[in-house]
């Protein structure tokens, strides 16, 4: 593996449990200027083409997810392993099948070393609703999770819960529903991003949940019933 160190992380105080996916709108040589000219890590970076960069040791603490939320914890930079994918679009087409697949023997490496639970491989959105868009709405969770990153949906588990209140739902699943407008798109964002809207890099960078999503409320009241049904 590649190394380009970076000294923007400190001591790690806490367990590995948790894989933060990001993404970068550059290629490697820019997301490195970028992250130098911010002061900002993750622990790996990974090209379009596939090849892995370590940035920073995964024993220290990478400066990665900044103010973060998820099932009732705070700062996920301490409990978390940070990957950025480089995507000229960030996000919002297709990722390269090479660079995912160099993503999951990633992914599979850090599982078996950490014992890292299918349901904390998450998106910087997610844990960060109202200031992040990234990875976007096409990085491929429907895939991930069928290699045991990520929780996915099965509309029969809809079945086992009774609860329609949204804000509970989400919360259930982990997000933060103080903004719950951000909580919504970004839970669209990641299981339905195909009904969400292509957008410029700078307006997902200014105001990442200015969304409309295309999704019928019965639509999305079942799909948050089903994802939640992992939770309970
Ligand atoms: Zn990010």
């Amino acid at each position: 593996m590649r190394q380009i160190p970076l000294p923007y992380f400190d001591e790690r105080n806490e367990k590995i449990d948790t894989v933060i996916i990001h993404c970068v709108a550059h290629d490697i040589k820019g997301a490195i200027e970028s992250f130098e000219k911010h002061q900002v890590s993750a622990h790996y970076i990974i090209d379009e083409k596939g090849h892995i960069y370590r940035l920073v040791d995964e024993q220290k603490r990478a400066w990665h997810a900044g103010v973060s939320f998820w099932q009732k914890r705070e700062n996920l930079n301490h409990s978390s392993v940070g990957i950025e994918l480089c995507t000229n679009s960030f996000g919002q087409n297709p990722y390269p099948f090479k660079q995912v697949s160099a993503l999951i023997r990633l992914l599979k490496k850090l599982k078996h070393r950490y014992h890292i639970k299918k349901d904390r491989f998450l998106a910087h959105s997610d844990i960060a609703p109202t200031r992040k868009a990234d990875p976007g709405k096409s990085f491929p969770w429907g895939y991930l999770s069928k290699h045991g990153f990520g929780v996915w949906y099965d509309f029969k588990n809809t079945k086992k819960l009774q609860e329609t209140d949204e804000t509970k739902l989400l919360s259930l699943i982990g997000y933060n529903t103080e903004n719950l407008e951000a909580a919504r798109v970004a839970f669209i964002r990641h299981f339905a991003g195909y009904t969400l809207c292509h957008r410029t890099i700078n307006s997902l960078v200014d105001e990442p949940f200015n969304e409309e999503p295309h999704l019928p409320n019965k639509d999305y009241l079942k799909l948050l019933q089903s994802v939640a049904a992992h939770f309970i």
